[in-house]
């Protein structure tokens, strides 16, 4: 069980309105089960066009050009690493631990899709050489524009299994 402040989760939906058609996406922080904080983080594809993605010759991009047009609509986000790195940082300052990740499906429902498993599995691989506390899966859906849906996953050996998510009124 989750346990999610009614504030943080109106926020991700606002976040997720206010950049939809494209998604949005962000960091969830807090304490064991209960989150504290969030951090909204640029979409670094939301405002590319592809001319510019296939210019782009960062190395947090490499990964995407490998991908199909369909696994890259599919993804359509990547999280500005500055800007983690920085959230990252103010976490640890706060002596808070990483819960999750979170972002938008503006069409889809709250459910991982294949790209979404993919990319959470290397960030495992990557995750546990650095040790980090092992993160949800957040998924805000627009599918159905008058209530939004917010689910969250653990993602463990490319399976999805959803975590139930407590609003608390605080
Ligand atoms: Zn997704």
């Amino acid at each position: 069980m989750l346990h999610i402040p009614a504030d943080i989760i109106q926020d991700m939906i606002a976040h997720a309105r206010e950049l939809a058609p494209h998604e949005c996406c962000g960091i969830l922080s807090g304490k064991q089960e209960t989150v504290v904080e969030s951090y909204r983080i640029t979409n670094i594809l939301a405002n590319m066009s592809q001319q510019e993605l296939s210019r782009f010759e960062g190395a947090k991009l490499s990964d995407l050009q490998r991908l199909s047009p369909e696994e890259r609509a599919d993804i359509a986000f990547q999280m500005d690493a500055r800007e983690m790195a920085m959230a990252q940082r103010d976490i640890r300052t706060k002596n808070a631990d990483l819960i999750g990740f979170y972002h938008s499906h503006t069409a889809s429902p709250a459910r991982p899709s294949q790209t979404d498993v993919t990319i959470a599995m290397e960030f495992e691989h990557y995750r546990t050489k650095l040790n980090l506390p092992e993160p949800l899966h957040l998924i805000i859906s627009l599918e159905n524009a008058e209530s939004p849906d917010v689910r969250a996953y653990r993602i463990q050996d490319s399976q999805a299994t959803e975590v139930s998510i407590q609003q608390s009124s605080v």
